[in-house]
C-alpha cells in the first residue's frame, strides 16, 4: 500500500530520514531550511516533515499515522499549530503583513505538546521587509518551533536569514530511482524524459504528461522544414507559440547545438539526440557554422526575455524568417 504519509519521492528517502533523525533524538532545529532545485519535491518534503512533527503516534517506520487527532486536524487543513506561508495566489511575493501575523501569532502560547512548525515557501519570495520582519523570529526563536525555509534560489535570501537556519542542500539525487520512479507510473521512456527535463524527476513527470517527447521531435522536424524551405516561417512562428508552455526555446537550441557539434566532428553519445544524425547532416549542408551561431545566440536573447513582458510573438516571427531566408542563400 502506498504511504500517503511520506513525501513518496524515493530520491528524497536519505533527506527525510536526517530531518526526521531531528525528531527521534528530540533535538529539532529553530530553523531548517530547505534548498534545491525545483521540481525535487521540496515542497512536499517540507509538508510531510510537518506532518509527521505533529504526529502523536507516528508508525513503526516513522511516518504519521494519519488516524489520531492531530493527523486528522492536519489533514483537514485545522491544525491550529502549524503555519504555511505561501504567497497569495496570483502573487508572487510573501508580504511583510503575513509574517507579521506569524510573529504575533508565535508570541502567543502554543496549544499542543508538540513542536509547531511553520513552513514559509518559497523563502525567497519573501520581499525585503519580510525577510527583515522574519529576522526578529529567527534571532529569538520561539520555544518548540521549527520554521521551515524552502528555497530554489538560495542566493536571493540575504545572509542573515542563511546563517541562521540549518542548510539541507538536495542535489545530485540518484536518477536510477527517479528513473524507476517515472517507470511505476507508466513512463516507458523515462531516461529520456529525465534527459528531457535537466534531470529534475517532477520537470520529468510534468513532461510526461504532456506526451513531450513526440512534441519536441516534431517541433524539430518542422525547423528541418523550415530551414529546407518547406515551411512558411509565420507557420512555424504560430506552431512555437502554441507550445508556450513547454521549453520550446531550449529544444531548439539543443538541436542546432548539436548541429555545430555535428560540424565539428562530435562522436554520438555526446550529442542530445544521437538519433537525428541524418537531420543533422542536412542541417550542416544548409547551415555554415556563422549561421548556425547566429540563430543560438537569437535564441539565447528570446530565451532571456522570455519571462519579460516583451512582444514574444514578434521575436519568434523574426527568428523563423531569419532561419527561412538563410535556406535561399
Ligand atoms: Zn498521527
Amino acid at each position: 500500500m502506498d504511504k500517503p504519509y511520506f513525501p513518496n519521492y524515493p530520491w528524497l528517502q536519505a533527506y527525510w530520514d536526517k530531518l526526521t533523525r531531528y525528531l527521534q533524538q528530540d533535538r529539532l532545529p529553530s530553523a531548517l531550511m530547505l534548498v534545491g532545485d525545483e521540481g525535487l519535491g521540496l515542497s512536499s518534503l517540507a509538508k510531510s516533515f510537518a506532518h509527521r512533527t505533529i504526529c502523536l503516534s507516528p508508525n513503526e517506520d516513522n511516518t504519521a499515522c494519519g488516524v489520531c487527532e492531530s493527523c486528522l486536524l492536519f489533514n483537514a487543513g485545522n491544525y491550529p499549530d502549524f503555519y504555511h506561508l505561501v504567497p497569495e495566489e496570483g502573487k508572487e511575493s510573501i508580504k511583510v503583513d503575513a509574517i507579521r501575523e506569524l510573529t504575533k501569532s508565535l508570541a502567543l502560547s502554543s496549544q499542543y505538546t508538540k513542536p509547531r512548525i511553520v513552513i514559509i515557501d518559497p523563502a525567497d519570495a519573501m520581499l525585503h521587509q519580510a525577510a527583515n520582519s522574519l529576522l526578529k523570529t529567527l534571532e529569538e526563536p520561539s520555544e518548540n518551533t521549527c520554521l521551515v525555509l524552502v528555497t530554489h534560489r538560495l542566493s536571493r535570501l540575504p545572509v542573515t536569514i542563511r546563517s541562521r537556519c540549518q542548510l539541507m542542500v538536495v542535489k545530485n539525487i540518484e536518477l536510477v530511482q527517479a528513473q524507476s520512479w517515472l517507470n511505476d507510473l507508466g513512463c516507458k521512456q523515462a531516461s529520456q524524459y529525465l534527459r528531457l527535463a535537466n534531470n529534475v524527476p517532477l520537470l520529468a513527470h510534468e513532461l510526461w504528461k504532456k506526451d513531450a517527447l513526440a512534441v519536441e521531435a516534431s517541433l524539430l522536424n518542422d525547423f528541418l522544414a523550415l530551414l529546407k524551405g518547406r515551411l512558411d516561417p509565420l507557420l512555424f512562428a504560430e506552431k512555437c507559440i502554441k507550445l508556450n508552455n513547454l521549453p520550446c526555446l531550449k529544444w531548439l537550441m539543443s538541436g542546432l547545438n548539436d548541429a555545430i557539434k555535428y560540424a565539428h566532428g562530435t562522436v554520438n553519445h555526446e550529442l542530445v539526440h544521437p538519433e537525428r544524425l541524418a537531420d543533422l547532416k542536412v542541417l550542416v549542408e544548409k547551415l555554415n557554422l556563422a549561421d548556425m551561431h547566429d540563430l543560438l545566440d537569437q535564441l539565447a536573447q528570446l530565451k532571456v526575455l522570455e519571462s519579460h513582458q516583451v512582444n514574444q510573438q514578434l521575436m519568434i516571427e523574426e527568428f523563423a524568417i531569419q532561419s527561412y531566408s538563410l535556406t535561399l542563400k
